[in-house]
């Protein structure tokens, strides 16, 4: 047998053992990673659609998590709102690169608890609930491998997690696949923007390194993810018109809702409206109406029709999406509006703009206007007009003196200023706290007759450690009267008032609770209030009597974004060299949160005290007098949602109130002595 023949003869066995090799060799098939998510990504039940992930409901997550396997983009920017499934696409990603395209990666939140939540939440049930990903990732306490809160390893790779408040979780860790999530929360750090670090870091893995940045925007001017978006190459979701086929992206102007004749807005007729217009003059050509469910099938179809993702930029690398609410199809286009009504009643339609929308929101009268504060002052009907029901104090101290402004709080947290002192006298030596005692235990008449007490104050210790310890030593002395000590701290986004940290005052002495105020936060919603010029949830009342050097300082601080290393971030910078009032403004607004009452409840006990009779009924609506407060059950959760349309009308009382007993309400306080 030739040496030829014999190869010849063995072809078929050794053709046998290629094929049987080459099947256990063989790369996994070469698939997308939507198509591997739909083959592979269970989600877990007790979602709206339990079992293998189906992207028909939502079409749009298709490119952008297909990007993330492309190696010509490098970067894709996700500016979306909520409802749209920005997290999924993330795990759908994030799992591609376990189990079917190993990577290491690093997955960034803005928190340690925002982590802790995404970990149990999403990232650990998603694993669970595929039998390939949770073989694949290590044994928890196995030999071979890591998998704990920090770390979870693979053949092939590991995923980090970090959060960006904390530089430790972030130090020397680099990875070449990296998620940021929420990267509108995330704060500067010393070293930088902790997006820009761990992007820096990747440089070393080349043309392999991929950033992935998802969020809901914030503040025009300041948000991350709205720059990421401008610098890539902005793309839109187009959907085809069901009535005249023009492709359009869905926009906000298209939603529209009729009214009853009483000005009432009716959610429920809710419908979009073609925004098809003529480009040359900007009519609006066709304007019919979709249905909620035609207006999901131009989703569902928009690829089929030619639509689908559009960019408005040329692409180099970075692709950048934006997608709002308006887009998902578990959402019924009513049920947006309404959230849209909720929100601009409650005053918080920068929450819509940024979670719905999609959108940055853009701070009108970023400094309020003394003098228009000033025109909007008024002569109240009592010390403390009808709708004011529990009295808080906010006081600033100052090397010289205590100043204290004392605000009554009605339905949605509209206030009336009722007083504003200045206590002159040294906070090192005992009198000016004496007069401050004096201070606080006084009562003001509310129209109602009764007299009010302060429910609570809030004294800031910040400044010179001298003078905190004096100001810790009024505190701890006076436990238990609803006498709160504050400082000023915590970056945007800390809530008004956080959980107290304790304080030592003196040496054998027992703490003090000290509160820490999200001061610009606060100040925040404490300018946007200022700003409002009507009355209703959130409007300021100022007293006519008042000093006009005291809206001067109310209004002495202005918003401004600054630039440190090309990031920008808010900041407040004061613009007159005196803003006590504002201080005091902020801390009264602080002691209220942390007392949290229940307004509506305050507002009708002092709606019960009319008329003064003693055999008054318990509900107002018994007697013949017309209704201040529509009837509400005694069963009513504690802090009910505050109803605008609830807010008592400003009628004259029907009485002087000189000619009235005086009668105490029962408050918080029994005096402060
Ligand atoms: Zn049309």
């Amino acid at each position: 047998m030739s040496f030829a023949a014999r190869d010849f003869a063995n072809a078929a066995i050794v053709a046998a053992a290629v094929a049987r090799a080459s099947r256990q060799l063989r790369p996994p098939p070469n698939l997308k990673p939507s198509q591997w998510a739909e083959q592979n990504v269970k989600i877990p039940v007790g979602n709206a659609i339990p079992g293998l992930i189906r992207f028909d409901n939502a079409p749009y997550q298709r490119e952008p998590l297909d990007l993330t396997a492309d190696p010509s983009c490098h970067q894709i920017t996700l500016q979306w709102g909520a409802q749209v499934g920005k997290t999924l696409l993330a795990l759908c990603a994030q799992g591609y690169r376990i189990g079917q395209n190993p990577t290491s990666q690093i997955m960034m939140q803005p928190s340690q608890g925002d982590l802790q939540t995404w970990l149990e939440t999403k990232f650990n049930p998603l694993i669970d609930a595929n039998e390939d990903l949770r073989s694949t990732i290590a044994k928890p306490r196995g030999r071979d491998g890591i998998n704990n809160q920090r770390m979870k390893s693979y053949p092939g790779g590991f995923i980090m997690f970090s959060w960006a408040g904390s530089p430790k979780t972030m130090r020397g860790r680099s990875a070449p696949f990296i998620v940021c999530d929420e990267v509108d929360g995330y704060d500067r750090t010393a070293e930088g923007h902790p997006v820009s670090l761990l992007w820096q870091r990747a440089a070393t893995f080349e043309d392999d390194k991929k950033l992935i940045t998802i969020s809901t925007p914030t503040i025009k001017g300041v948000s991350f993810i709205e720059n990421a978006f401008e610098q890539g190459d902005q793309r839109r979701f187009h959907v085809a018109c069901p009535h005249c086929g023009t492709h359009q992206p869905l926009k906000w102007a298209g939603v529209k809702w009729d009214r009853d004749e009483a000005g009432e807005d009716l959610p429920l007729t809710a419908r979009y409206v073609c925004q098809a217009h003529d480009p040359e003059t900007g009519e609006v050509t066709c304007g019919r109406a979709w249905s909620d469910g035609e207006r999901v099938a131009a989703i569902r179809n928009a690829e089929k029709m030619g639509a689908g993702w559009k960019a408005a930029k040329p692409f180099r690398g970075h692709a950048s999406f934006h997608l709002s609410e308006l887009y998902s199809c578990f959402r019924k286009l009513s049920s947006i509006v309404q959230s849209f009504l909720e929100k601009k009643a409650a005053n918080d339609l920068q929450t819509f703009v940024n979670v719905s929308l999609a959108e940055t929101w853009e701070e009108h009268g970023d400094q309020n206007d003394a003098s228009e504060l000033m025109a909007r002052a008024e002569e109240y009907a009592a010390p403390v007009p009808q709708g004011g029901a529990v009295l808080t104090a906010g006081i600033d101290m100052q090397e010289d003196r205590l100043e204290v402004e004392t605000v009554a709080w009605g339905l949605g947290e509209e206030s009336w200023s009722i007083d504003y002192k200045v206590l002159w006298g040294d906070p090192l030596r005992d009198e000016v706290w004496e007069d401050l005692d004096d201070y606080l235990s006084q009562t003001f008449l509310h129209q109602s007759g009764a007299q009010l007490g302060i429910s609570a104050a809030a004294l800031d210790t910040g400044g010179n450690s001298g003078y905190t310890q004096a100001a810790y030593e009024y505190v701890r002395k006076r436990r238990g009267h609803r006498l709160f000590a504050v400082k000023g701290g915590g970056n945007w986004g800390s809530p008004v008032v956080s959980s107290p940290s304790r304080k030592r005052s003196g040496r054998r002495a027992r703490k003090v609770d000290l509160f820490t105020v999200g001061s610009n936060e606060a100040k925040l919603i404490v300018m946007r209030r200022f700003a409002l010029t009507t009355t209703g949830p959130g409007y300021c009342h100022f007293p006519r009597d008042r000093d006009p050097e005291w809206f001067d300082q109310a209004t002495a601080e202005r918003l401004v974004v600054k630039h440190i290393k090309g990031v920008p971030y808010r900041e407040w910078y004061q613009t007159r060299p005196r803003n006590e009032a504002l201080d005091c403004r902020v801390y009264a607004y602080a002691a209220l949160k942390i007392i949290n009452p229940d307004i509506p409840a305050a507002v009708r006990r002092l709606g019960v005290l009319e008329p003064p009779r003693d055999d008054i009924p318990d509900e107002p609506e018994n007697t013949a007098r017309p209704k201040r407060m529509p009837p509400r059950p005694s069963t009513a959760p504690k802090n009910p949602p505050e109803e605008p349309n609830a807010a008592e009308p400003q009628s004259k009382p029907k009485r002087s109130a000189r000619s009235r007993p005086r009668r105490r309400i029962s408050g918080w306080v029994n005096g402060w002595g």
